[in-house]
């Protein structure tokens, strides 16, 4: 299981499958992508099995700026199309990956999303509704809608998020599972794995538990869970290809 994203590059769509592929080692049932491009142009596409059959049914045409994609390592719900990731919320607004398990998603969809909403097999999903459930109802950005749920959701996750209206921004969390902030010229990366990105970068930046980073094609803003912006350095990782 793993996660990669990029926002800010013409070669998104390469990026994030070279990065699956990757990824493979981990282990994985199912993998998807969402690319969008600045006027919000966007595709989504998954697939059952190898990264190859996920690149095969992409083709060319596929194309963007920024996205991300993801290999699923099932917990909860079948290895199957509609349970791969990335998750969309009902409104299609947001779109979600995760690695690692939501511990209380049956409490979250009692307490807080109720019986007529649509909602699949995955713990993730459940994230995603809440996600988009929190900003609508309480009109909160995507910053806040997000470390709303975060204070909500137990667990272990790493969490890239994306919202459609906002093509060149990828929230990201993580609490127990791997994931790092790759900087690029231009383009910056997220990503569970450093090697997964060691082709387009060699300079990183560690995120830690309970933070909230909102990253862009030229900046990364790391927040405390009060809001509190935090400086960081990055650092250059001498890794053999
Ligand atoms: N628990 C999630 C699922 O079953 C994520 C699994 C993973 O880490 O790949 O879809």
């Amino acid at each position: 299981c793993g996660i990669v994203g990029v926002v800010g590059s013409k070669n998104t769509r390469d990026i994030l499958m070279q990065g699956l592929e990757k990824l493979e080692y981990r282990g994985y049932d199912s993998a998807g992508i969402f690319v969008t491009d600045s006027n919000q142009h966007a595709t989504l596409i998954k697939s059952v099995g190898r990264i190859a059959d996920l690149r095969e049914k992409i083709g060319m045409d596929v194309a963007g700026t920024s996205g991300i994609g993801h290999t699923r390592w099932a917990t909860h719900g079948k290895p199957s199309e509609s349970n791969a990731h990335p998750h969309q919320s009902s409104d299609h607004e947001f779109v979600l990956v995760h690695n690692g398990v939501i511990e209380n998603y049956l409490e979250i969809k009692r307490d807080y999303l109720g019986a007529d909403q649509f909602i699949g097999e995955t713990d993730t999903e459940i994230a995603v509704h809440l996600i988009a459930k929190l900003a609508k109802e309480n009109n909160l950005s995507t910053a806040d809608a997000f470390k709303q749920a975060l204070s909500i959701i137990e667990g272990s996750y790493a969490f890239a998020l994306m919202h459609v209206s906002e093509p060149d921004v990828i929230y990201v969390a993580k609490n127990k599972s791997p994931l790092l902030i790759g900087l690029g010229d231009g383009y910056n990366m997220v990503c569970s794995d450093a090697m997964a990105m060691i082709r387009e970068t060699s300079e990183f930046m560690e995120i830690h538990d309970n933070e909230l980073v909102i990253l862009t094609k030229d900046h990364v803003e790391i927040q405390d869970i009060d809001g509190k912006i935090l400086t960081r350095e990055s650092y250059t990782a001498e890794l053999d290809i």
